[in-house]
């Protein structure tokens, strides 16, 4: 019986951040070391697949023992920097899903938030502008709190006030300088040229059911269309923001995935992907139980 399970599904992991000096409450992310070991891990033990080979075994019904797919969301710089010398080494494919408006920048308002938080030197963060309340941020443990409990909450606000929060902090302080934390348009082709697979993460990285359905298709077909013309090459793959099916996505946005030309798209819900699996809602997984 475990057998047959294993035969007909596909694990799909999802990484955000692989971090060479991982500082656990400014980043949820992890360690080089660690990736490298569960790296070594999937070449001994596991299949890795591209999303291609992957789609090609689900289609004949050829998946193979402890299939697994490797994906990372966001974008960021490290991906290129770190993860791909990493699975390049090991020989191991996997896709990246990009949020296209961030190409090449300091990163989305999120990224700053923990930016103006690590370097945060006041005993008190006002915000009653946005939120009718007033921080304490004279500890790091305060300064924790406080970047955990916007970041939940601003992530389900308009962009709007996202970037007129992260504005109002920057104009206020004298922060230094932001390095710019995402992969450019070069390292993007770079990754495509050797072999590893792009995907689309939206435009501007919105989470779709707190923006009209128009707002949507912009960001899918925008996304898209950025990404062909850098690659000049089709991109079928796509993962939505934040990513809970029937919370930050619903059955009207899948449809609005395949108008827009995506083959396969990809949740934060928890699963394996299975013959049976709607393609356009595929599950993740963050950990597998080898990692233990
Ligand atoms: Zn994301």
């Amino acid at each position: 019986m475990i057998n047959t399970i294993w035969k007909k599904s596909i694990s799909i992991l999802l990484y955000h951040r692989v971090l060479v000096n991982p500082q656990h409450w400014l980043h949820q992310g992890m360690g080089v070391a660690q990736f490298v070991e569960r790296m070594k891990i999937l070449k001994k033990r596991y299949c890795t697949l591209s999303i291609d080979e992957a789609r090609h075994c689900l289609e004949h019904n050829t998946i193979p023992n402890r299939a697994v797919v490797l994906t990372f969301d966001d974008g960021y710089l490290e991906h290129f920097q770190v993860a791909t010398s990493v699975l390049s080494d090991l020989n191991l494919p996997a896709c990246f899903f990009i949020p296209t408006d961030y190409i090449g920048s300091t990163g989305m308002w999120s990224d700053k938030l923990v930016w103006a938080l690590k370097h945060w030197e006041l005993p008190s963060l006002d915000l009653r502008e946005f939120y009718q309340s007033c921080f304490h941020t004279k500890t790091e443990i305060q300064r924790q709190r406080v970047l955990e409990y916007l970041k939940k909450w601003l992530k389900y606000q308009p962009k709007k006030i996202q970037d007129a929060l992260v504005t109002h902090l920057f104009q206020a302080h004298d922060f230094p300088e932001m390095p710019r934390q995402m992969m450019s348009e070069k390292e993007l082709l770079a990754l495509h040229q050797q072999g590893f697979t792009i995907g689309s993460h939206t435009h501007t990285h919105p989470i779709f059911s707190q923006v009209t359905l128009q707002q949507c298709q912009q960001e899918l077909v925008t996304s898209k269309k950025i990404l062909e013309k850098i690659l000049n090459a089709p991109v079928r793959y796509f993962a939505y923001p934040n990513g809970i099916q029937n919370k930050d996505f619903e059955d009207a946005h899948q449809i609005l995935v395949k108008k827009a030309g995506y083959d396969f798209a990809f949740s934060t819900s928890h699963g394996k992907l299975k013959t049976s699996t709607n393609q356009l809602a595929c599950p993740r997984t963050h950990y597998l139980s080898v990692f233990s």
